[in-house]
Order: structure tokens, then C-alpha cells, then sequence
């Protein structure tokens, strides 16, 4: 039961041109999420509910008298870049693009909602999850507090994300971890700052907080089990210096990924020995912030094989794959499997700019496969009665 409608795909390319133009930072998707509301009300749906969580929208469609539901989601949000390139539906909010694909995403649901709305196809309930703020980690907490399992209640849920480099037409999942969770750090040295001339008058923070860089390098090489797949990033640092002034003050940011919350803690705990001794050893003070952004995303195993074969409804068995590895990126699609099983899979965005680049578009030619996979694992996992 695929969809090739082609009347349907120009009218979704014209969507999704339109978020492309028109992109929002996480919790500000105000005209995104209006669009969105409109169209599900076009498409007949039983129920739409507004301003769930901040901006999200929730759809419910319902078709027989079956008392089981399943969840279909989507992002909404944009990045905070300056988009570049040309294309004729280029970013009209300065400094804000849809450089991860969410108006892909978003165009995706709405296309199944309109075809399940339309064809039916399956008894129960479905329900559109449209999300504000995937970027920051925080909008699929909010739709939480903000009673979504209560109101709309669902037993399943699944959710897909476009991938740069994988052709179009290729779907990947994997049992277990598939995107690991990302845990922030700031540490802060304290010394004190003086002349370029005259490093031995005081306790410059310079050179304790390169040495820093380098020995947070160990952690995984040299504290972790080389079992255990993790990465530590020092993404910025910062110092209060001068060209002629030694700095008294400097700050290491960064990022760490992991699949177990055991070598999460793991992580946190190395990090600060390690900085505690460094400090000690160049006789500044230190301050160790680490904060815990998104979870491990865990894959239903016995979901996975259901999403499979629902590709295998519209996909050749060459083009269905099982990722190898788990991804080191994050999505808090994670908080909702904390709650129901479900599936987060990915499929491919083609030879374009990798996710988060300034030039970075959505492929159009992958819309016809998020509706079709939508469509067909709500109606595989509703089966008619
Ligand atoms: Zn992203
Ligand atoms: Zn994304």
C-alpha cells in the first residue's frame, strides 16, 4: 500500500519550501506550528491540539474501535546559522536556517497524516507529534510536563531522522543504542593574571588550562574500557589575557557522548580528578560544571524488526539496512522511550552538505519515503480488524 501520488508529493515540496524560507529557533516555532495546526485541521483530523509543551502540536486521527495507539513524530525547530548558498526558498529570518532537515521532517508527518486521513487503512488511534526545540534537548521534556502521555495516550512510537552521505531510498535502524546522549562541561581556572614579563610574580591560567586539554585526552584512551564507545570534546577555550598580559581566568568548554549512563558517570568523574590534579599541579584553582543534555536513545529490538518490515512494504531488501554502530549524535526523541517502546530510524538525505552546515538543504526526493515508512508502520502496527 505505497504512496505514489504525485499531486501529493508537489504539494509537500511547496510545504516544505515554505518552513525552509520560514525557519524558527526551538520554543519560538509559533508560525510553524500554526502552519502545521492548519493543515491537520484541513486533512479532517478527529482532534488538534495546540501549544502542547510550548509550540508542539499533537494530531489525532482515529479510524474502527480498536483501543490501541501508536505515535508519529516529528521536529519542527531550526538552527541559529547564517544560511549560505542560493536556493530560491533561502532563509528569510536572518541568522536562523532548517539546517538539520526538521521542515523535512515536518512536511513528512504532515504528508502521512494527510494520506492516513485520506485512505485510512487501520484501526486505533494515531497520533502526530509535532515537537518544538529538538536542537536544545528540551522540547520533548516539555511536551512530557506538559502531561502528553495523559492526554494522548500512545503504546508505541516511531520517529525518523534524513542522513547526508546515505543515498535516497536507503533506511537504516539498529536494536539497542542507536545516538548516544551528550553531556556538557565548562571548567573554569582561577590563577592570577599579570605581566607578559613576569609569569613567576603570579599564577597564570594559561598554560595549566592547555595542559588541561591535553590530559582530558586520556580519559577515553586510558580510563575508560575500550569497550565502551565514548568521545570527549573540548570545543572552546577561552582566556582573559592579553597580547601583553598573562590571563588570570580561563574557561574549557565541551561535549561528551556515551551509550551507558555508567560510563556518563564515568566520564564526569575522571574529568574532574583530572582537573583537580592538573590545578593542583600549576597552583590555580578550579571549578568543574557538567550537565547531562540528552539521554541514550534506545531501540525496541522487537520494534525494529516491525519497522524493517514496514520498509520492505515500499523498499528492496538492498536498500533496508541494520546500522553497524550507533551514531555519536543526540536526539531527545530518547525522553519518549523512556516511557513507550519505539524506533528512530534513518534514512538518506543523498550526496548534500552534512547536517548543521551553512549550506545544508533538505533533499525533497527523500519525501516520498518518510510518508510511505509512516504510513505503513501506523497501518502494520494498527492492523484493519
Ligand atoms: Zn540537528
Ligand atoms: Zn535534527
Amino acid at each position: 500500500m505505497s504512496f505514489n501520488s504525485e499531486t501529493l508529493i508537489d504539494e509537500m515540496k511547496g510545504w516544505r519550501h515554505d518552513l525552509h524560507a520560514n525557519p524558527e529557533f526551538g520554543f519560538e516555532e509559533k508560525r510553524t506550528s500554526a502552519f502545521v495546526a492548519q493543515k491537520l485541521r484541513e486533512f479532517g483530523l478527529d482532534e488538534v491540539a495546540e501549544g502542547v509543551g510550548g509550540t508542539g502540536v499533537v494530531g489525532t486521527l482515529k479510524r474502527g474501535s480498536g483501543n490501541r495507539s501508536i505515535a508519529l513524530r516529528a521536529d519542527m525547530d531550526a538552527l541559529r546559522i547564517p544560511e549560505q548558498g542560493d536556493l530560491p526558498y533561502k532563509s528569510t529570518n536572518p541568522g536562523v536556517m532548517h539546517a538539520c532537515g526538521h521542515d523535512g521532517h515536518t512536511t513528512m508527518l504532515l504528508g502521512a497524516a494527510k494520506q492516513l486521513a485520506q485512505d485510512g487503512g487501520f484501526d486505533g488511534a494515531i497520533r502526530f507529534i509535532f515537537q518544538p526545540a529538538e536542537e536544545w534537548g528540551r522540547g520533548a521534556l516539555s511536551m512530557l510536563d506538559d502531561g502528553l502521555m495523559e492526554r494522548f495516550p500512545f503504546d508505541e512510537i516511531y520517529g525518523i531522522h534524513n542522513i547526508p552521505g546515505l543515498a535516497v531510498g536507503v533506511f537504516e535502524s539498529r536494536p539497542g543504542a542507536i545516538m548516544s546522549a551528550e553531556d556538557n562541561f565548562e571548567i573554569t581556572l582561577t590563577g592570577v593574571g599579570g605581566h607578559a614579563a613576569r609569569p613567576h610574580a603570579g599564577t597564570e591560567v594559561l598554560v595549566a588550562a592547555c595542559a588541561l586539554v591535553m590530559n582530558l585526552q586520556t580519559i577515553v584512551s586510558r580510563r575508560l574500557s575500550p569497550a565502551d564507545t565514548s568521545v570527549v570534546s573540548v570545543t572552546e577555550l577561552v582566556a582573559d589575557g592579553t597580547r601583553n598580559a598573562l590571563p588570570g581566568s580561563a574557561r574549557i568548554l565541551g561535549d561528551a557522548r556515551s551509550f551507558r549512563p555508567k560510563v556518563s558517570a564515568e566520564i564526569e568523574k575522571q574529568m574532574r580528578i583530572i582537573a583537580e590534579g592538573t590545578a593542583l599541579a600549576y597552583n590555580v584553582s578550579v571549578d568543574v560544571k557538567y550537565t547531562r543534555e540528552f539521554v541514550p536513545l534506545l531501540n525496541d529490538p522487537e520494534l525494529v524488526e516491525e519497522a524493517f518490515a514496514a520498509a520492505r512494504t515500499f523498499l528492496s531488501e538492498d536498500n533496508i539496512r541494520t546500522a553497524q554502530e550507533p551514531m555519536t549524535g543526540s536526539e531527545d526523541f530518547a525522553h519518549f522511550l523512556k516511557h513507550v517502546p519505539g524506533v528512530f530510524v534513518f534514512f538518506g538525505n543523498g550526496d548534500t552538505a552534512p547536517l548543521h552546515n551553512p549550506r545544508y538543504d533538505f533533499n525533497d526526493d527523500g519525501l516520498v519515503h518518510g510518508v510511505n515508512f509512516h504510513a505503513a508502520i501506523a497501518r502494520r502496527r494498527l492492523p484493519p480488524a
